[in-house]
């Protein structure tokens, strides 16, 4: 599943290549993704893209008078290709554009999301109840502190809680808390401010990290094959339950959280 630097990754393979460009043709193959796509996506006929933003994993195409909304789901990939290349399964969406390229959605799942806001309707809609940025000014010391008063969930459903902070899914979760020396069972209500602000510089510097990591894969969104916008990371416990700490090499253990993985070592984690 595409997590957060994954998606910056991908706004900014896609973003020199489709802002200021014109739109000639919205194409919809198969509208039935995890909402119908609207009707009124075609209105962006005729209209360049201004800019490409992201909110929490939500990719924001401003035009003129709205903004298209993307969401890769659970399996979604953009490319920006050539428009004589042909159509392959699941290619369910594309926008093209008066240079002849397109922007293909390719979702074998279709968990993904294709929408359409009016202007300035966005703030009171889909986006508006979530938390803010990681990698904000509004993600900062004190933060996390203050939101974890009297919350009887341990961290680790707290980090991942998009009402809290978003982007913060379930491998960049377990690597932090790894980083942070903070057990994914620990309350969140019961640790101290200055363990919090550690955790927000490490989830900044994973994140910044994983986007830096991905910037080598920024050509792939412009080839017809392979996956753009998914890459290896090396990473300290997701994905390690039962091998060693890379740290102090005792043996990583597992548990299961609302019904996901989570990975920690039991000397180097504490509660
Ligand atoms: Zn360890």
């Amino acid at each position: 599943m595409p997590e957060l630097p994954e998606v910056e990754v991908c706004r900014l393979g896609i973003s020199p290549h489709v802002v200021n460009n014109k739109v000639t043709k919205v194409i919809v193959r198969n509208k039935q993704l995890r909402w119908p796509i609207p009707d009124e996506v075609h209105k962006i006929v005729g209209q360049s893209v201004l800019k490409v933003e992201r909110r929490a994993k939500y990719l924001l195409l401003r035009f003129d008078d709205g903004t298209l909304l993307l969401h890769l789901g659970m399996s979604g990939t953009l490319r920006i290709i050539d428009e004589i290349i042909p159509v392959a399964k699941h290619d369910h969406f594309e926008l093209a554009f008066v240079n002849g390229t397109v922007l293909r959605l390719n979702d074998p799942r279709r968990f993904g999301a294709v929408l359409w806001l009016d202007k300035h309707v966005d703030e009171q809609g889909l986006l508006s109840k979530l938390g803010p940025e990681p990698l904000s000014d509004e993600f900062c010391y004190d933060y996390l502190f203050a939101k974890a008063k009297n919350r009887k969930v341990p961290i680790k459903t707290f980090l991942m809680n998009n009402h809290i902070v978003v982007g913060v899914g379930n491998i960049y979760a377990n690597e932090a808390l790894f980083q942070a020396g903070i057990l994914p069972t620990a309350i969140a209500g019961t640790i101290s401010n200055k363990r919090y602000n550690r955790l927000t510089d490490i989830i900044k510097q994973v994140l910044c990290a994983a986007i830096e990591q991905g910037g080598t894969t920024l050509k792939d969104f412009t080839q017809a094959d392979g996956r753009p916008g998914y890459f290896a990371q090396s990473l300290f416990v997701y994905g390690r339950a039962g091998q060693a700490c890379l740290t102090c090499k005792e043996t990583l253990l597992e548990v299961r959280q609302s019904n996901r993985s989570s990975v920690y070592c039991p000397i180097c984690q504490q509660g």
